[in-house]
């Protein structure tokens, strides 16, 4: 989904995982500087369902996107990069010395869905991601045959190719995130879930580190373009997700953010976080409440360049 009138994903797309052990010692060792860990990660069987050939986009879609599969996979590749890639550290010390804030760490745990199947229907939107009925671990994205019409004639001249990618990538997000840990909802827990807002903001994320953001949407450069809210979702919060990770955070603080939501939920570490689960959430994970970073992330936009640390524009249009 990528327009802000499109509903937020549904629960059942949302994959359940267990957990790996987090005292596994091989996973812990902070002690050695090494390369990036790699994700295990089982690819998935992807499946093509065009529900009706005779629909001119039917042929469009398979002339922009000739294989789905090396799309598809390359979204992947953006989803393990951003969303379950820790960073290392050379040590212990260096982790806890950060400054002000925890610098991002966790151990990567990929949901491992099993099976992706994309149907082209001819049906109103843009694009959405379910489960099956039988089991969560298939999901089902559904594209919008009259939307690759759409991207054709749009005013914004948007690139199909590049558009269609884009979709696809955010709806493959929607296959991999995490939500909630895997017993939410059991045995009388009722663990609060991320808004909405949320899980669109990191779909949308993935989607503009890997370098899809279509023509019609636009950085804001001071806190007054912002939209009100932090967790208005899909770009808008795409664009508070990128600046706390390359401005307040660092290189994977999303994918903790993701991790915590799995580990914990939308709740903070302490017991009396529980009045605010959502201030909890986030101080838990970034040294300050989200309307605290909100607040902070508009300042950084109106102090402009004075307090530009680094090239967070730059790393946004030109990602690497
Ligand atoms: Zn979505």
């Amino acid at each position: 989904m990528t327009t802000t009138s499109a509903p937020p994903a549904a629960a059942s797309a949302i994959p359940k995982a267990s957990l790996p052990n987090e005292e596994n010692p091989k996973d812990q060792d902070q002690n050695q500087k090494s390369p990036a860990k790699e994700v295990q990660i089982s690819k998935p069987k992807y499946r093509l369902h065009a529900e009706d050939l005779r629909h001119p986009e039917s042929a469009s879609f398979s002339i922009y996107i000739p294989d789905v599969t090396a799309t598809l996979d390359t979204a992947l590749g953006h989803i393990v990069r951003y969303l379950y890639t820790s960073p290392e550290y050379g040590s212990t010390e260096e982790l806890k010395s950060a400054p002000k804030l925890k610098r991002p760490h966790f151990v990567p745990s990929i949901p491992q869905t099993r099976s992706v199947t994309l149907f082209l229907r001819d049906f109103g939107g843009v694009a959405y991601t379910t489960g099956t009925e039988l089991d969560d671990d298939h999901k089902e994205i559904h594209l919008s045959l009259p939307y690759i019409t759409h991207c054709k004639n749009s005013a914004a001249k948007a690139d199909p190719v590049h558009e269609l990618a884009g979709v696809l990538t955010h709806e493959l997000v929607h296959c991999y995130q995490h939500t909630s840990p895997p017993d939410s909802g059991k045995d009388g827990k009722d663990i609060p879930g991320p808004p909405g807002g949320l899980v669109e903001g990191i779909a949308d994320f993935v989607r503009l580190k890997a370098g899809l953001s279509p023509p019609h949407w636009t950085r804001p450069t001071s806190s007054s373009q912002r939209e009100k809210k932090w967790d208005a979702g899909y770009q808008h919060t795409a664009y508070f997700l990128a600046w706390i990770e390359d401005v307040w955070a660092g290189e994977g603080a999303v994918g903790m953010l993701n991790d915590r939501l799995l580990r914990v939920g939308y709740v903070g570490e302490e017991e009396d976080d529980e009045d605010c689960h959502e201030g909890g959430f986030w101080k838990s994970l970034f040294g300050a409440g989200v309307a605290e970073l909100w607040d902070e992330y508009g300042q950084w936009l109106d102090d402009g360049e004075k307090k530009t640390k680094g090239n967070w524009e730059e790393e946004i249009i030109n990602p690497v």
